[in-house]
């Protein structure tokens, strides 16, 4: 990633920590990379992620234990923000966490436009005791009333929600029983991911695009109908909220997500073709994890959260801004060039522009082995304006100033020249 590209991340980035701040949410830095056996828990083994897409190796050996620890890429965050969450005993304070994250993560997929082996979430999470409310249904509406909130300030058009219940760690065991048991009469005649998925993990069978398989895949067992009384209330108050806040969303009963931990809400925010993602057109996801932290060993805490893929949110404001021929796109201009006319007038300029930096320009210094013209090329290039400090400009105290927009140039005393610089 070079500038002017890192210039727009920072913005986005900028613009992010500015909304999470809002809505309180403080910021949590985990390792990059965590014992494996945290993520094969935490994801789940039969996973694609855990499965077939971690860079794992064995470490060194421990001299303690005389066995090497097997370590991993960090591939998602949550589950190294539970395991913080237990390992620094943040149910404690019996407050809700709201945390946040920005870093990059890692899996070994088939790379292609917005599918990357390294790229960069922004993901955070609500969790907490259940007495902290963390369980509760507005919990889950202020996470997707922030994310609406987050991609209308970012500038992104066309977005859409589509949400859906998995139901309770109770619900999801009966539901995955339906599924196999409806599987098994018409599995033969499917893909083979299906045939291997309905044997072990029949919830990924929805996760299918092979386009021979949908018919029967939309002929099967839904969710919904499956939801035990408290999911169906959860799930009705999280889009009453919703309506409530005029947030949009589409209910959609396949989407139960790749990831094993989910646990009642799971949602997911696409943008329309032509956003410059092409068929990676997820921008994030999310959902409930109501037993995560259990699974990892540590007490009851309810949560949720979610991972906006950074590098496609970049690419959707590209194309965006493209259309829309933003002219920010390009790289800004400095303030200044200052061009030493010799070698003996560079430390002048060195300090003139320790000056005007220290004033908040943005200011880059020549070289005194300049010709003329390559300092005005050079300035011409980076600058709006060019500032010329040779041995009279040096003695007198006064400078040429020389715009380049209006081809002007100008005696500036120096005293008056951070704020004509400005102008
Ligand atoms: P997940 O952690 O799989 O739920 O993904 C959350 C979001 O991260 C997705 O909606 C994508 O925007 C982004 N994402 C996931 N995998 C990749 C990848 N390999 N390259 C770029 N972005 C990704």
């Amino acid at each position: 990633m070079l500038p002017p590209e890192t210039e727009l991340w920072n913005r986005v980035e900028a613009v992010v920590r500015g909304v999470f701040a809002r809505y309180g949410f403080g910021e949590i830095r985990t390792p990059v990379f965590e014992d494996t056996q945290l993520f094969a828990r935490g994801v789940g083994e039969e996973t694609d992620i855990v499965s077939k897409e971690m860079y794992t190796w064995q470490d060194r050996q421990r001299s303690e234990s005389g066995v090497g620890q097997s370590l991993t890429l960090r591939p998602e965050n949550t589950a190294g923000v539970v395991r913080a969450y237990i390992e620094h005993k943040l149910a404690d304070s019996g407050m809700l966490q709201k945390l946040y994250y920005i870093g990059p993560q890692f899996r070994r997929e088939r790379p292609q436009r917005g599918r990357y082996r390294q790229f960069w979430q922004i993901g955070a999470e609500v969790i907490g005791p259940a007495w902290s409310g963390s369980d509760s249904a507005i919990r889950d509406a202020e996470v997707l009333e922030m994310l609406a909130t987050l991609l209308d300030e970012l500038g992104i058009k066309g977005w859409r929600l589509a949400l859906n219940s998995v139901g309770s760690s109770t619900d999801r065991p009966r539901y995955v029983a339906a599924l196999r048991e409806a599987l098994e009469p018409v599995k033969a005649g499917m893909c083979e991911n299906c045939q291997r998925r309905a044997e072990t993990n029949p919830l990924r069978v929805l996760d299918c695009k092979e386009p021979g398989d949908q018919a029967v895949i939309d002929a099967l067992p839904k969710i919904a109908e499956y939801l035990d009384e408290a999911s169906r209330e959860h799930f009705a108050q999280v889009k009453a909220a919703l309506d409530a806040c005029g947030v949009a969303y589409v209910v959609e009963p396949r989407l139960v997500r790749g990831l094993d931990y989910y646990t009642r809400t799971t949602f997911e925010f696409t943008v329309a073709d032509g956003s410059g993602l092409g068929t990676q057109n997820a921008l994030l996801g999310g959902g409930r994890y109501d037993g995560l932290s259990e699974m990892l060993g540590g007490p009851k805490a309810p949560g949720i959260g979610f991972a906006i893929g950074e590098d496609r949110l970049i690419l959707t404001l590209q194309a965006q801004m493209a259309l829309a021929a933003d002219a920010t796109l390009g790289a800004k201009k400095l303030d200044a060039f200052i061009a030493p006319m010799g070698v003996a007038q560079n430390a002048a300029a060195l300090v003139l522009a320790k000056e005007l930096r220290a004033q908040g320009l943005t200011v880059e210094v020549g070289d005194g082995t300049f010709r003329l013209r390559k300092s005005f090329e050079a300035a011409d290039k980076l600058a709006h304006r060019m500032v010329i400090v040779g041995e009279d400009e040096v003695s007198s105290g006064i400078l040429t100033v020389k715009y380049f927009e209006a081809g002007e140039q100008t005696k500036v005393p120096r005293s008056e020249l951070a704020q004509v610089l400005r102008g």
